[in-house]
Parts: C-alpha cells; structure tokens; sequence
C-alpha cells in the first residue's frame, strides 16, 4: 500500500492529542507506530504553524526529561453549521467539543440564490471571531452521493447540488458535509468514551432521524442514504411524505405531523404550534398526553424492527423533540419491549439531552474526525492509531 501522506500524520497527531492530552513525541509516536523522526517532522510544522504547544516536561526513560506536546485549542477551532429548511445555526467549536454561543440566520433553503447566500454567510463568518479556523463542517437534513461533491435531501428541497466545491471554492478551508444525524453520532464517538460501541442514534423532531455504526464506523449505506428511518412505512394509507412517498413515519410523529393533528382532533385552535402543543401536554391535559404516548409507542415499534435489523448494543434518544421525552417514554418503551424477544429486552437506552449547540458540534466534529473520515468513514480517536498502520 502507499505510504500515507505527512498530512494524515499531522491529523493522527492532533487527533491522539486531543483525546489523550499532553504526550511527548516519544510517546505518540509508539501509538501510533511510525518512527519517531516522522513524528518530530510532522511535529514541527504543527508547532510552526500554531497547532501544537510545548507545555512543560516530564520524566523519560532515558534521565532526561520529555518534552510535552498539546493542542493550542484557544486558536484552533472549526466551524460548525446546522443547515434546516429556514435557517442556518453556526458556532465555532473547539478541540475538546466547547461551543461559542450558536447564532441563527433566516433562510429558505428552496429559494433560487438559497446556495449563494449559505456560501456568502460561510465565508463572511469564517473571518469573524477569534482564532483561525481548521475547517468547516455542515450538517444537513440529507444526503450526499458517492464522490461526496453533489447534496440531495428533499426536506431542503435540494436534487445533486454542489455546495461543497461551492463552499471550498469560496472558503479556500477543508470542507466536511455530512446527513445531520451521522454528524452527530461521529461528535458522540469523538467525545464520548461510552459511546464506542456498536450504537444507533435517533432523533425526534422537526424529522425523525437515525444514524448507526456498523464494526466501528458509522454506516452510510451504498449512495449515503442509511439510517432514513424516518421514511420507513408507517401507515400505508398515511399522509404524503415530503420526500413524495406516502405513510412515512415522519408523517405521523415529526413535530409538523403531531401539530395538525392536534389541531385535528380538537387539542390546538387552528394554526396551534408545537410549543403549545408541549404546554398543553406539561398542563396536564390528558388528550395531549395521550397523543405523546400514541407517538411514542409509534417511535418504540419502529426502532424495535431497526433492533431485529442492526442489533445495536445502545439506543441513543436525541433531538430537539427531547425536551418533552417524558410525556412519550409512556408509550415507547412498552411498544419497544413488546416487539422486541425476550433477551433483547434488557437493551440499553440513553435519552440525551439536547442543546441549541448540539448540532453545530456535532457538524464540527467532522472537521476534527476528518483523517479518519478521509479513508472512508468515521471512527472514535482510539481507532488513530489502526487506521494510520492500516495505511503505512
Ligand atoms: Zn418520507
């Protein structure tokens, strides 16, 4: 195989930094097994240019003392960008996954300059705030295709466009796009040691998505599009989908089709938001109640038939819809349960929290997991070491 480029050293290194903490050049080289005199040119250029810093010593083998190595997080930092079908969300973010405070842009993704102006926003935000920028991840409600370079997602109301060499071109910064909710999972297996397992991950809100890894990577499927749960029949005689099918899960539980249908059936006035929707549910108001609860069992028995599929050994529960969990988890785990055999029933389930940042951190952890993303998919920062032999 060839060798890999001094590059992906460079990325293996911050990568192992940034998860281990200070390591001396001796040290990181034996993990990630290459020869120390690549580490320290690699090294070199990384403390040049501001990546690295020399933050003290400590005791060798050899009687005189290492010298440590650690990443200047305060400077270097990625941009990360939630793309939603009215609005951009952005914070820039650092290595350890610290958000700045996320601001929000208005903005129709079907309008016709709708690419214009997300690449205009990049860019005019990639010269505002502190520190330089490593580079820019987006997560989207979608897809890519096979070469990476053309986005699809229906929601966003989008066929094959090229925002990524629109955004390189305009940016001259490593670009990262990737579905929303595989984002995430890759910012839950850089960050969260107890996440690197197999796992799925599955959100609830303005849609219902899904994302999972297979060995130690998060699956994409043949043209990007796994882990579309939300478009998996529901209902046969359902709604019709944005996505142009009809009955799709999203279709009965998103936050848009609980709406009307509380409306429907007399829960909301007309015109009624989620948010009333939530209150009217926090109020005690028993039809709101049992709509969740209808919702959640909904949720439990087509995530009991992803357990028969994937057979994961963690189900992560997140998204915006999160914040009124306890009025679904009624209905879900008893759904989850009855469909599930009796020794897949002890299955681990995590309800996480969600915060405005979330999915800005998650689109900036593409940026952070790019050397492992390169070689074709995500991995956490324990797997730097194999992936970069794999290569050697
Ligand atoms: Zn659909």
């Amino acid at each position: 195989m060839a060798e890999r480029k001094l590059g992906d050293l460079s990325a293996a290194l911050i990568g192992l930094i940034g998860a281990r903490g200070p390591l001396s050049r001796a040290d990181a080289a034996r993990l990630l097994k290459v020869s120390p005199a690549r580490v320290t040119q690699a090294t070199r250029t990384l403390v040049e240019t501001g990546i690295l810093t020399e933050v003290g010593t400590a005791p060798s083998e050899g009687g005189r003392p290492a010298i440590l190595l650690d990443i200047t997080t305060d400077r270097r930092r990625a941009l990360g960008v939630k793309i939603t079908p009215n609005h951009l969300a952005f914070s820039r973010v650092d290595l350890a996954g610290n958000a700045d405070a996320t601001t929000s842009v208005n903005l129709n993704t079907a309008a016709p300059d709708a690419l214009e102006r997300i690449v205009a926003i990049v860019a005019d935000e990639m010269h505002n705030g502190d520190g330089e920028l490593l580079g820019i991840g987006l997560a989207f409600p979608g897809s890519l295709d096979e070469s990476g370079g053309l986005v699809t997602s229906a929601i966003l109301g989008w066929h094959r466009v090229p925002l990524p060499d629109m955004l390189v071109h305009a940016t001259g910064l490593p670009v990262f796009l990737e579905n929303d909710v595989n984002a995430l999972a890759i910012a839950a297996r850089l960050y969260e040691d107890s996440l690197a397992e197999d796992f799925a991950l599955v959100t609830i809100g303005i849609g219902i998505g899904c994302a999972f890894t297979m060995g130690t990577r998060v699956y994409r499927g043949a043209h990007g599009g796994a882990g579309e749960l939300g478009h998996t029949l529901a209902d046969p005689d359902g709604a019709l989908c944005v996505c142009g099918l009809r009955g799709c899960l999203e279709t009965l539980i998103a936050d848009d089709a609980l709406t009307a249908r509380a409306v429907r059936d007399g829960i909301l006035p007309a015109g009624g938001t989620k948010d009333q929707l939530n209150a009217a549910a926090a109020a005690g108001d028993e039809r709101a109640l049992e709509l969740f609860r209808w919702a959640g069992e909904q949720l439990g028995r087509a995530l009991a038939s992803l357990v028969h599929v994937i057979d994961p050994s963690l189900l992560v529960v997140s998204g915006e819809g999160v914040d009124v969990w306890s009025f679904w988890e009624p209905g879900f785990s008893p759904a989850l349960r009855a469909h599930l055999p009796r020794h897949r029933r002890d299955l681990r389930i995590v309800v996480r929290d969600w915060g405005e940042d979330t999915w800005a951190r998650g689109a900036a952890a593409l940026v952070f997991a790019s050397p492992f993303d390169r070689v074709g998919s995500s991995t956490s920062r324990s797997q730097v070491s194999s992936l970069l032999h794999e290569g050697a």
